[in-house]
């Protein structure tokens, strides 16, 4: 009997881990670019090390939300590289002219930025009518949240929110920072570094949407056009990959029903998970990855020899560095 039992109960096992887990799906996007000469690279160079990757990768389409004033920038060849991101099957949307913050902006300005932003991405033919809040600032107020609300639904554009918000640029900054002081930066661990941080990130807002949605829904990955992802892209993906993560493009994860949802929170700057968590009533402190902290970040960086021990007076921070 006792063995029967065993044989009927390992026949259920085997079935049970021959049906596949449906892969969570995740797609990828990259604010203010076409961003000037980083740590590594001048602008162009990332943009053809980027795309590089990205086809390297097999992902065959990712966002870039373009701060259009970073078009014209001396040497930068904005252009080119726009046009050289869509010769390569990605697209691009809109990421405001001048990416001001809207609880510092006067409504009407901060529209008419937007705007800017708009006409000057018509030049580029099919772009695609979504606007990225800069900084994830949603408007602190119901009046702004719902003016930006209004005026998006009047140009039959979309909110290019997030799910997973990122600190990739500061892990960019801190890359700048390191090499400027002279430190030898070793390349494998700060691989290491840039993809499990990222990961962690992928899986900790997975985990609230679990906990929230009941499933995973289909996730837009915050990144920056910055030269940690033209290096790295490839190594990001496949983590993801071994942890059963699929690359989709944007548009799919746009059509997700979170995309429909309209959050009554102002808790709006961690993206969209944690905005619908907070709706729900999560605990706030829960809603933010402890590596969204520029002083968490810099520890771990020295931790792993990434930093130089001795304190480093950090820079302040450029304005077209921020997320
Ligand atoms: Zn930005």
């Amino acid at each position: 009997m006792r063995m029967l039992i065993t044989l009927i109960w390992s026949i259920i096992l085997v079935g049970c881990s021959q049906i596949e887990e449906p892969k969570r799906q995740i797609a990828f996007t990259f604010d203010d670019g076409p961003r000037t000469s980083g740590p590594i690279f001048e602008g162009e160079d990332r943009t053809e090390a980027l795309i590089r990757s990205l086809d390297k990768a097999d992902i065959k389409s990712v966002w870039f939300f373009v701060t259009t004033n970073n078009i014209d920038r001396e040497n930068n060849n904005g252009d080119a590289r726009l046009k050289r991101y869509m010769e390569a099957g990605h697209q691009l949307a809109n990421h405001s002219h001048s990416h001001m913050w809207f609880n510092k902006t006067d409504t009407d300005a901060y529209i008419a930025d937007m705007d800017k932003a708009r006409d000057l991405l018509a030049n580029y033919g099919e772009t695609r009518p979504y606007y990225r809040y800069p900084y994830l600032d949603e408007g602190r107020s119901v009046e702004k949240r719902d003016a930006m609300v209004a005026a998006l639904a009047e140009r039959g554009m979309f909110n290019g929110y997030v799910t997973v918000d990122t600190y990739d640029w500061h892990m960019d900054a801190l890359l700048g920072e390191a090499l400027k002081a002279g430190h030898d930066v070793n390349m494998d661990m700060l691989r290491e570094t840039y993809v499990n941080s990222l990961v962690q990130s992928v899986e900790f807002y997975d985990n609230i949407a679990q906990e929230v949605l009941w499933r995973s829904p289909k996730h837009v990955l915050l990144l920056h056009e910055n030269d940690l992802a033209a290096m790295f892209i490839g190594d990001l993906a496949q983590a993801l990959r071994d942890k059963g993560w699929e690359i989709i493009s944007p548009e799919e994860a746009f059509r997700d029903d979170i995309a429909k949802y309209v959050p009554k929170t102002l808790f709006l700057g961690q993206g969209r998970i944690s905005a619908i968590a907070d709706d729900k009533g999560m605990a706030r402190e829960d809603l933010v990855h402890e590596r969204e902290n520029e002083d968490f970040l810099r520890a771990e960086f020295i931790e792993k020899g990434l930093l130089p021990q001795a304190e480093v007076k950090p820079e302040a921070e450029p304005s077209a560095e921020t997320p």
